[in-house]
């Protein structure tokens, strides 16, 4: 049976470390559902895991599973009555026992009749496609084989919660995919409740029913993937969820703007003439404000040079090609790069083009928080000294940047 996960305001700070690991993060994941911790590398899912897991203790708050408090800051459950099973990273299969034992091996702990252990051991095995291997030991396997185990030991014994913290991180992309696919399958048909930790965007938007961003131990948002990825929170989230580039500018006002269709001023370093962009701000914005404009990956569309209404124009620097058609590679003024713009038709290295950009898909935020969030490969912000080129933006559509 799965089972409602409750995570009321919990706190856990190590002890003699200056920051909390956890600043009360609450959230719900209901019976059945998989929830995705996203966040950078320090930001606290591994330990969020563990308080789950019962393999560390709260300092404050509260974990319910189904209807029992298993952790406060005075009860602590041990994580062998959590009915829960944990997939690591690293495998962490038993290197003495075979195959077939380490897939029993939860069964064993239970009691169960040692035939019967195996006999439904046997059968987990072949679910994970490694039902003539049982007889082999870890080293023999490949990465990918191993992680099948891992799985098929976790699943054996119909856990209420499966937790898993970056399973697949250690192997190639290939595997990766295959492999995210049948856990998502696996563990739907069984129907655990799910908490699954990755810094890997593509595999959350994959998995997720709901992910949560973690943030230097706090949780910024929680929510279904389309919900974060048309209405991040934070320029942090959005990062974390996928950027081509970032603009600089201000909302020039005259009242206030937004939530919702602004036009907003960048400003040039390159020629005396700035733009006007139609986008989409996350909050309210106060004239005069500076503001960063995040696009979004499919934001920037190449169009044919001249056409109407407004286009960026850009440099074609690189392209890649997909197999549908090419991603490209565009800068577009002196500093910004824009990552990962698609197109059918093949560009040469060099080639000038116009770009359409559409205003959905370019998430405005005020005061600009800095982001400590890796930016995305190839990413380049630019950084242009907001109200330098003010006075020359123009309001006709003829625009470059
Ligand atoms: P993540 O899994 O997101 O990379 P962790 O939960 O492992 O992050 O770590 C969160 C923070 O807690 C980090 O600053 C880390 O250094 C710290 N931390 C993790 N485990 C311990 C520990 N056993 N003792 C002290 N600090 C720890
Ligand atoms: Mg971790």
């Amino acid at each position: 049976m799965a089972e409602r996960v409750q995570v009321e305001r919990v706190c856990k700070r190590y002890r003699g470390a200056a920051a909390a690991a956890l600043d009360e993060v609450s959230l719900v994941v209901e019976p059945g559902e998989i929830l995705v911790l996203l966040g950078p590398s320090g930001s606290g899912k591994t330990t969020l895991l563990r308080c789950l897991a019962g393999i560390e203790r709260v300092s404050d708050g509260a974990i319910r599973l189904g209807d029992r408090l298993v952790a406060d800051a005075r009860l602590h459950l041990a994580p062998d009555r959590r009915n829960l099973a944990m997939v690591f990273q690293d495998f962490a299969l038993w290197p003495h026992m075979t195959v077939l034992e380490n897939a029993a091996f939860a069964l064993r702990r239970r009691h169960n009749e040692r035939p019967a252990a195996l006999a439904k051991a046997q059968a987990m095995l072949e679910r994970v496609g490694l039902g003539s291997y049982g007889g082999r030991y870890p080293h023999e396997l490949s990465g990918g084989e191993q992680q099948r185990v891992a799985l098929a030991r976790a699943l054996v014994a119909q856990p209420d919660l499966l937790l898993f913290d970056e399973p697949l991180s250690s192997l190639d992309a290939n595997l990766r995919e295959r492999l995210r696919i049948e856990i998502a399958t696996l563990v739907r048909e069984q129907g655990a409740t799910v908490v699954y930790i990755t810094h890997d965007q593509g595999e959350a938007f994959a998995l997720g029913d709901k992910i949560g961003v973690l943030q230097a131990g706090r949780l910024i948002q929680h929510g279904p993937p389309e919900a974060l990825y048309g209405s991040p929170a934070t320029p942090f989230v959005a990062h974390f969820t996928g950027l081509a580039g970032t603009l600089r500018g201000v909302h020039p006002g005259p009242g206030p703007a937004g939530p919702g269709p602004v036009t907003v001023a960048i400003p040039s370093t390159d020629h005396r003439r700035g733009l006007e962009l139609a986008a989409t701000a996350m909050s309210v914005l106060e004239p005069g404000a500076p503001v960063q404009v995040l696009l979004r990956p499919t934001a920037a569309r190449i169009c044919r040079t001249g056409s109407r209404p407004a286009v960026l124009r850009g440099i074609v620097r690189a392209g890649a090609f997909q197999g549908r058609g090419y991603d490209y590679v565009v800068e577009v003024g002196r500093d910004l790069l824009l990552t990962g713009v698609f197109d059918r038709r093949r560009f040469a290295r060099g080639e000038s083009v116009d770009l359409f950009v559409d205003a959905k898909q370019s998430l405005v935020f005020a005061d600009p928080e800095p982001i400590d969030a890796p930016l995305v490969a190839a990413e380049a912000v630019i950084r242009v000294a907001c109200g330098e080129a003010l006075s020359g933006v123009p309001s006709g559509p003829d625009l470059t940047v």
